[in-house]
């Protein structure tokens, strides 16, 4: 007689293929949510409609993290500030923290659009250093890349970092109106934005990030009012200074006007929408990219 399978066995089989299944159909939510083909809101009500769904059986961790742009320091802060554990799933979550979740989801799908945010700030604040992080980090954000007339630093690409562009182009670009601002910086080069790429971002939902100088901001705020201005502030004046003269090369003239330079673009600050300050470069980027997903500007 041959012996028959344990029947642990057989229910361990299947168990196991069980939890295979609701695996994948967990990861095809959140793919569905990564890719904005389905909203957090909508799977979370899914979840409460049918306790033996995948929605359900997601944490909320995974849904919130699934959402583009939101990146894992903010969702363990809304994760504290909803009350919701670490582990909890979707299912599992009590009238109170249902109610919770589906305000803050609503908040921030139901009326948070595709913003325009210009980072600005003093020179060697570190704008250049957050905007990376933010295009390494964040591939939902569209980063504009400028037109500029000066000529590419080593290691620098065409079409990454700029366009590098004669005098005659640029020229030509002004004429088009292809530029939504541009702008003489440092004395010496121009630097412009270039407007389709934006218009077709913002069209197909994405945010956008432009990391300009202080002229620029302020023609973008007269050409587009709704765009969010973003100041990028040092922790504290002595430690602007020590990155602006830290390496002790320049001239003690040259220092000091670089300082001079350093206070006027401090002292615009309050034309700002909202300051971020500097402390730590993964910390300004999380808010930046916060406040492209804010419902409506606070500080105004
Ligand atoms: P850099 O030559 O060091 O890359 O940049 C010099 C300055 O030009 C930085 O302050 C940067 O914010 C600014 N800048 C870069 N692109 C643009 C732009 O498209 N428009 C304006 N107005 N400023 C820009």
């Amino acid at each position: 007689m041959s012996p028959r399978p344990d029947p642990p066995e057989v229910d361990r089989i299947a168990a196991g293929k069980a939890a295979v299944a609701a695996r994948q159909a967990r990861a095809a939510v959140k793919n569905a949510i990564a890719t904005r083909s389905r909203t957090a809101l909508d799977a979370a009500q899914a979840g409460w409609t049918d306790a033996s769904s995948a929605e359900a059986g997601m944490r909320v961790r995974e849904l919130l993290t699934s959402i583009p742009g939101l990146g894992p320091t903010r969702v363990a802060k809304t994760l504290a500030d909803l009350e919701i554990s670490d582990k909890k799933r979707v299912g599992g979550l009590g009238n109170r923290q249902r109610v919770k979740l589906h305000d803050y989801l609503q908040q921030r799908e139901g009326d948070a659009p595709a913003h325009l945010v210009v980072l600005a700030g003093p020179t060697a604040v570190g704008k250049g250093t957050v905007s990376s992080y933010i295009r390494d980090n964040y591939p939902d954000v569209h980063i504009s890349v400028s037109a500029t007339t000066r000529a590419p630093r080593p290691g620098e690409i065409d079409g990454v970092h700029y366009f590098f562009v004669d005098d005659a182009e640029f020229d030509r670009k002004i004429a088009a109106g292809e530029l939504l601002e541009w702008a003489v910086v440092h004395n010496s080069y121009r630097y412009g934005t270039p407007r389709p790429p934006i218009d077709v971002a913002l069209e197909e939902g994405r945010s956008v990030l432009l990391e300009i100088d202080l002229q620029g901001a302020r023609l973008v705020r007269a050409a587009m009012p709704e765009a969010r201005l973003v100041f990028l502030l040092p922790p504290t004046w002595e430690e602007l200074v020590r990155r602006l003269i830290g390496r002790g090369t320049e001239s003690p003239a040259e220092q000091q006007r670089r300082l001079e330079t350093a206070r006027v673009e401090l002292a615009a600050q309050d034309e700002f929408d909202f300051k971020v300050v500097n402390h730590d470069v993964s910390q300004a980027a999380q808010e930046v990219v916060d406040l492209m997903a804010v419902s409506s500007p606070y500080t105004r």
